[in-house]
């Protein structure tokens, strides 16, 4: 069993914690949110007053946290954790945030001999809580290899998507063609619905033809279509409009930099902030199908 770091305990970062405690590791938590703490040591981890205590000679630190500026400050500028990690330990961040903000986080922890790897994933809190996230991984190889045990407690997969940096590349990558596949089914199932046709039936029959794609067969917009998704549920919980804005944010930063043409994207990011301002930001992505509808 590992001595670990958990660094983070919101919405994602608390199951995540938790899952790691009940597999049997030695888990030290810290979240400037102290409550959040108290809860994880009822279910058996160990607090730090501080993140510079909690990576005291521990061998894994993994963080999940908000945004690139709070992840620089964490290991760099303000707590300074590279400062005080023991070389021999293995960082693990799995905030999304922008991958030259990764970057410079993994240049100033291989500048000290330490092993890390970005690791955003791809899942909400519901795989949080089951431990089926899917992370996706930038990093070298030997430390991909040592940080897999640790995250196959997390999650149902760990993937290598190269260097430092790829694994949030790859990560929004997926989730702005994941935003552009739920707008296009949106559409066709508003469409079709408008010409009086049954979505459950249309659902089918593109579900079988070339419209096929995991927003129309596994995570349905139109109410009623499929059981259990956030469509049959007035869009509560699953994958929020305010978190997609901020990974379709992060696309299009990627993209201007990169000089890659990303029209859809582009198009996707200005709908789901419509959306969002429209007072849709808690609920789930599926709920664009309310701006075609209504
Ligand atoms: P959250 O806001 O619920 O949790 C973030 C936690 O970080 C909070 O508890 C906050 O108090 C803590 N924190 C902030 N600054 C800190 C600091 N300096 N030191 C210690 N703790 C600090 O966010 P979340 O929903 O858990 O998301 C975390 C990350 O995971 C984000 O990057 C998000 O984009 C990504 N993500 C979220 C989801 C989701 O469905 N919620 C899905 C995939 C990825």
């Amino acid at each position: 069993m590992a001595n670990i770091a958990f660094i983070g305990l919101g919405n994602m970062g608390g199951p995540m914690a938790a899952n790691l405690v009940r597999a049997g590791h030695d888990v030290t938590v810290f979240d400037v949110a102290d409550a959040l703490a108290d809860a994880l040591v009822e279910q058996g981890a160990s607090k730090a007053a501080t993140a510079a205590e909690a990576v005291a000679g521990v061998e894994f630190v993994v963080s999940m946290l908000p945004s690139g500026e709070i992840v620089k400050n964490l290991y760099i500028h303000q707590d300074k954790l590279l400062d005080v990690i023991d070389p021999a330990t293995v960082v693990i961040d799995s905030s999304t945030i922008a991958s030259e903000d990764a970057v410079e986080v993994h240049k100033t922890a291989k500048s000290r001999g330490i092993a890390m790897i970005d690791a955003p994933v791809s899942g909400g809190v519901g795989a949080a809580k089951s431990g089926k996230l899917a992370f996706i991984c930038g990093g070298d190889e030997a430390a991909v290899d040592k940080a897999r045990p640790i995250l196959e407690v997390m999650g149902k997969a760990a993937f290598r998507a190269g260097p430092a940096g790829a694994g949030q590349i790859a990560k929004i990558c997926n989730n702005m063609l994941l935003a552009i596949h739920m707008i296009g089914t949106a559409e066709a199932l508003n469409m079709g619905a408008a010409a009086g046709l049954d979505p459950k039936a249309l659902t089918e029959i593109m579900a079988a033809s070339s419209g096929r794609n995991w927003s129309l067969d596994t995570y349905n917009p139109f109410p009623g279509v499929m059981d259990g998704v956030p469509a049959s549920n007035d869009y509560q919980g699953g994958f929020l409009v305010k978190l997609m804005n901020k990974d379709l944010g992060l696309a299009a930063d990627a993209a201007g930099k990169l000089g890659a043409a990303t029209p859809m994207g582009d198009l996707a990011r200005q709908l789901y902030d419509k959306h969002g301002d429209a007072g849709f930001a808690d609920r789930d992505f599926s709920s664009i199908l309310k701006m075609f509808a209504d």
